[in-house]
């Protein structure tokens, strides 16, 4: 019996076959640890019905193990140098279908539409190139369709960034705007030695249920994005300082922002850091309320 692509052994066969010599450019870091593929199938939790969507098939060692549990596999290549090595490697499963593209250039809704994805329960599955990690998951979050669950590994950092709480160091702008769409969770700590070649830093495999959408009753995404940039924007000031960046420095500015700080009963000392989602959406709420 023939082993799984990502075994060790077999991966290395078809580098030397196709002689493959992966691209830095393109994020190239296959997996081959099958344990790890394990547990991100796992997470995904695939139905038979279910419909995979995969960014960056790469040899097929994810690939082959979704194709195993979900209905079908729709995967997503940029390189071209790999199309034959997909299409020989997973001739065995008539559920996958390669397409060669950049997926950043995917028009979700109307990808949706011409293969009737619609009504089905989709889920995205990826080892992510990671020079891409970020445009690739707003890609997603932003897209119009609708979208179960992201199991996306990533680098540890960005991993850690997008999923932490207030009054952590890694809390900032980026993991306030992912956690008002989303739950986030990391649901594995990769070394870099379960890839070939290896990265130079350590991944994290996160999930994103977007079956569960936080409601902090945001009305205007673009002008509280602007407030929670403008906290975040200089961490180690304090709100006061970087708000009064924000609004201008008049003096009718600051006696409007020192009433908003008493309704909120905050300190000038207060940092952004230490605000929750609640806290932040309320600022907004004020600011905009008072026009500032
Ligand atoms: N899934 C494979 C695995 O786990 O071993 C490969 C993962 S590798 C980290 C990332 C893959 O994404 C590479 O195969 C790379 O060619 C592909 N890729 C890079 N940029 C891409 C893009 N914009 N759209 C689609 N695929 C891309």
């Amino acid at each position: 019996e023939k082993f799984d692509i990502a075994d060790p052994v077999r991966t290395r066969a078809i580098l030397e076959k196709y002689r493959i010599r992966p691209k830095k450019s393109l994020g190239q870091n296959f997996l081959n640890a099958p344990v790890v593929i394990d547990q991100i199938v796992d997470s995904a939790q695939i139905g038979s019905t279910d419909i995979v969507l995969e960014i960056g098939p790469g040899i097929g060692a994810l690939t082959q193990q979704l194709a195993k549990v979900a209905h079908k596999v729709f995967a997503f290549e940029l390189d071209q140098n790999l199309l034959p090595v997909l299409q020989e490697n997973l001739a065995d499963y008539s559920n996958v279908q390669v397409i060669n593209a950049d997926f950043l250039q995917i028009d979700l809704r109307q990808f949706f539409t011409k293969n009737d994805l619609q009504t089905k329960s989709i889920k995205v599955v990826a080892n992510l190139p990671y020079y891409v990690t970020t445009p690739i998951l707003w890609h997603l979050l932003n897209a119009q369709v609708s979208l179960q669950r992201l199991v996306l590994m990533m680098q540890k950092e960005v991993a850690e960034r997008l999923s932490a709480q207030p009054n952590h160091r890694e809390y900032g702008a980026l993991s306030v705007a992912v956690q008002t769409k989303t739950e986030v969770e990391i649901t594995q700590i990769v070394p870099r030695s379960a890839f070939v070649p290896q990265p130079n830093v350590d991944s994290a495999v996160v999930s994103f249920d977007l079956t569960k959408k936080p409601d902090y009753g945001i009305q205007d995404t673009e002008l509280f994005m602007k407030v929670v940039n403008a906290v975040f924007k200089q961490k180690r000031k304090n709100l006061w300082n970087n708000l009064i960046n924000l609004v201008g420095k008049t003096t009718a500015n600051k006696e409007q922002l020192q009433e908003i700080f008493d309704q909120l009963q905050w300190l000038h000392q207060v940092r952004a850091e230490q605000l929750s989602i609640a806290d932040l959406v309320k600022l907004a709420k004020l600011l905009h309320a008072t026009n500032l």
